[in-house]
């Protein structure tokens, strides 16, 4: 292999255990869960390859040359692999740690390596930057300029990928959520006083739907506060290995969350709940948080766990519909939740629930992976797709903004007319038809 000078092995902190990296007994149980190596039926694409090669990086065997980087970069980071495991290797820290420690002894270009820091680093941390840049993006879709753009193809002559990256993209809403410090008053008898994270880029994409969690929460008898100094969870910037950043975006929600004593710290996006439920774990180090940091994770629920627990007051509104579930990697691997949302949506009069096969299998949407390996995404995104579309559904329903976005892509390409809600938007619905 050809060597790339001071990638020859993990150092540091934040390197992979070496006590999780050598649970690993080569079974290979975790093969027929992985989607990657399902699509390419190599063993450098599956868990098991990408354990070895982080062990044989390990023990200086290899170098970690562009070529090994590339399977890991291949990896979703959907954990499905987590599930399979019978000997509990926590594959999700292990890949983490070794996107941490590749991050900043990556070769790329000078202008993807600019784009990246600004969009990770410089925006998406900050609601009022990040709040330009979706301000931007409805005025291009308002104005006419993106139809413009489609219609002349222009996109697709320079880059395919880039043209359909643009078509993925959502239509901005008008009106955004703004954490303001605001208090939503609990309706009827109060069962519990929640804080709800706001998050990054749901609450500017999806700010109606945001208002409806907080509905449906204030419905169940919750008062809702969601604090002003909160700040986006750090689960994008842990997906690509800047663990520093993520550890200050988690500090700043331990000093949001643990000011104030709340019954639960609700999230509705299904990633950053797996990383908030994991702070204790990102700020393991540090003396001054590490405690406060567990605490709060301890009190992380998200939000269909939650209801499921309260336990949910049935909505009497009806909603007629054929729904089928699209399990998130994030609730479903991450956090081991797959009853609660299917258990809301059964309370909703006259919703007909099916299941589609292999409900629990990734999107294609994970963190930067639907730009950074946009072929891989959209081939999962199809597979997605066509079993979507045997179940007959009208609607599929998941619960993390990130497949919500990909699912809608696939229903536009689609073009049949499937509608793409959150479990939490239809027992909305449902409570507004009563
Ligand atoms: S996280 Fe997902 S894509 Fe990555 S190795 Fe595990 S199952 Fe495969
Ligand atoms: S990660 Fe787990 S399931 Fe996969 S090969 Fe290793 S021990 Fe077996």
């Amino acid at each position: 292999m050809t060597g790339t000078p001071g990638l020859d092995l993990f150092s540091g902190p934040d390197a992979p255990s070496e006590t999780d990296l050598y649970k690993c007994v080569h079974c290979g149980f975790c093969l027929p869960a992985c989607p990657t190596y399902l699509l390419t039926g190599l063993e450098a694409e599956s868990p098991r390859g990408r354990i070895a090669l982080m062990k044989a990086v390990n023990e200086e065997r290899i170098e970690a040359t562009p070529d090994v980087i590339d399977h890991w970069d291949l990896c979703i980071q959907c954990r499905a692999c987590e599930v399979a495991c019978p000997s509990g290797v926590p594959y999700g820290k292990l890949i983490e740690a070794t996107m941490a420690q590749v991050a900043p002894r990556r070769k790329t270009g000078m202008l993807p390596k600019l784009a990246g820091n600004l969009l990770l680093k410089q925006i998406l941390p900050h609601q009022r930057r990040l709040g330009l840049v979706t301000g931007g993006l409805r005025m291009f879709q308002r104005t006419g300029a993106q139809a413009l753009v489609r219609k002349t193809r222009l996109l697709k002559m320079i880059s395919p990928n880039l043209a359909s990256l643009a078509d993925s993209a959502p239509t901005v809403p008008a009106n955004t959520f703004k954490a303001s410090g605001q208090v939503i008053p609990a309706q009827g008898p109060k069962r519990a006083r929640v804080a709800l994270l706001s998050g990054c880029v749901m609450p500017l994409v999806h700010g109606p739907q945001m208002d409806a969690v907080t509905r449906v929460l204030a419905r169940n008898g919750c008062e809702v506060v969601v604090t002003r100094e909160q700040s986006c969870c750090g689960a994008i910037n842990s997906h690509v290995g800047d663990l520093d950043l993520a550890r200050d975006l988690a500090r700043q929600n331990v000093d949001a969350f643990m000011a104030e004593e709340f019954d639960a710290v609700i999230v509705a996006s299904a990633g950053c709940g797996a990383r908030m439920k994991e702070y204790g774990h990102l700020l393991r180090r540090d003396h001054e948080y590490a405690d406060r940091a567990g605490a709060l994770a301890a009190k992380v629920k998200d939000v269909h766990e939650f209801l499921a627990e309260l336990p949910l007051l049935p909505p009497k509104g009806r909603l007629e519909a054929r729904v089928t579930y699209q399990d998130s990697c994030h609730l479903a691997n991450a956090q081991r939740i797959t009853d609660a949302p299917r258990e809301l949506l059964r309370t909703i009069p006259a919703l007909e629930l099916v299941e589609m096969e292999g409900a629990t299998q990734c999107c294609g949407a994970g963190g930067t992976y639907t730009v950074t390996q946009r072929e891989f995404s959209l081939r999962l995104l199809d597979a997605r797709m066509e079993v979507i579309t045997a179940t007959g559904a009208q609607i599929v329903a998941t619960a993390n903004p990130g497949c919500i976005l990909q699912l809608d892509y696939g229903a536009r390409l689609q073009g049949a007319g499937l509608v793409v809600r959150y479990v939490t938007d239809l027992l909305d619905e449902a409570y507004r038809a009563e």
